[in-house]
C-alpha cells in the first residue's frame, strides 16, 4: 500500500458513491432522513477533487499515505455533515495518524493496524459497538477479518477481499437488528427489517479498497 495507490482507491470510491447516491438516500429515508447517500457522495466528491493536487504531492515526495488519509478526514468532516461526516473523519484521522512516521509503501500489517484504529475511533467517537445496527456492523468485522487474513500470511488484496466479503455479511446482518444508536434508533422496534445505511457504505468502502488492490497486481 502507498499513496498512489489509496488515490486510485479514493477516486473509485467517489465513483461508486456517486452512482450509490440515490440507493444509499433511500436506505436513510426509511430509517433516517435520507440524506446518507447525498452525504457521502458530496463529501467524497471534495475528496477526489483534491486528489490532483495530493497525487503532485506524492510524486515530489511531499506526501504519503498517512498525510492522504489525514486530508481525506479534514476534507470529510468539512464537506459531509449529519452523523457519518465526523465519524468517517475520524475513521480516515485515526488511519492517518496511526500511519504517521510510516514510510511508503506501508506492508500489510502496518496497514490493517490503520484499519483497525480507524474502527476504534469510530466506535469510541459514536459511543457504540457492535449490534446497535450503525456502520461498526460492517467496519469491526470486516476489520478483523482483515487482520486474520494478513496475520495467516495472506497478501493485501487478498486480505482486503476477504474483509469485503465479511463487511457485505455485516451489512446484511443489520437488516433484522433494531437501532440503539443515531437517528434510527428514534424509531426504536420498528427500525429492524431495514438496511442500515452507514453499514451499507462502509461495505462500498471495503469492496472498492478490495478492487483498488486487486487492479493494482493486475497492472
Ligand atoms: P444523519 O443520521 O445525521 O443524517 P447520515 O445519514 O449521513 O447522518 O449517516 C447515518 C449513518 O451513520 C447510520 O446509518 C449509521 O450507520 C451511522 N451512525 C449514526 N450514529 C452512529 C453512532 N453513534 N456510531 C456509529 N455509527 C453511527
Ligand atoms: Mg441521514
Amino acid at each position: 500500500m502507498d499513496g498512489e495507490m489509496l488515490l486510485r482507491w479514493l477516486g473509485m470510491l467517489a465513483a461508486v458513491l456517486h452512482e450509490r447516491r440515490d440507493a444509499l438516500n433511500a436506505l436513510d429515508a426509511a430509517i433516517g432522513d435520507g440524506d446518507h447517500g447525498t452525504n457521502m457522495d458530496r463529501g467524497f466528491a471534495a475528496v477526489a477533487a483534491r486528489v490532483p493536487e495530493w497525487r503532485a504531492g506524492v510524486q515530489e515526495g511531499t506526501l504519503d499515505a498517512g498525510g492522504i488519509l489525514k486530508g481525506t478526514a479534514t476534507t470529510l468532516i468539512s464537506t459531509v455533515g449529519g452523523a457519518s461526516g465526523p465519524l468517517y473523519g475520524t475513521a480516515f484521522l485515526r488511519a492517518g495518524g496511526a500511519l504517521a512516521g510510516a514510510t511508503d509503501p506501508i506492508g500489510g500489517a502496518a496497514f490493517v493496524a490503520a484499519l483497525e484504529a480507524a474502527a476504534n475511533g469510530v466506535a469510541a467517537r459514536g459511543r457504540a459497538t457492535s449490534g446497535e445496527k450503525t456502520m461498526l456492523d460492517a467496519f469491526l468485522p470486516a476489520v478483523a477479518a482483515m487482520r486474520a487474513a494478513v496475520d495467516a500470511g495472506r497478501d493485501l488484496p487478498e486480505a482486503a477481499s476477504a474483509a469485503a466479503g465479511v463487511a457485505e455479511e455485516g451489512m446484511r446482518n443489520t437488516i433484522p437488528m433494531v437501532a440503539t444508536k443515531g437517528r434510527a434508533a428514534n424509531l426504536g422496534p420498528r427500525s429492524a427489517g431495514h438496511q442500515d445505511p452507514g453499514a451499507t457504505s462502509t461495505a462500498l468502502l471495503f469492496r472498492t479498497l478490495a478492487e483498488a488492490l486487486a487492479d493494482t497486481v493486475r497492472v
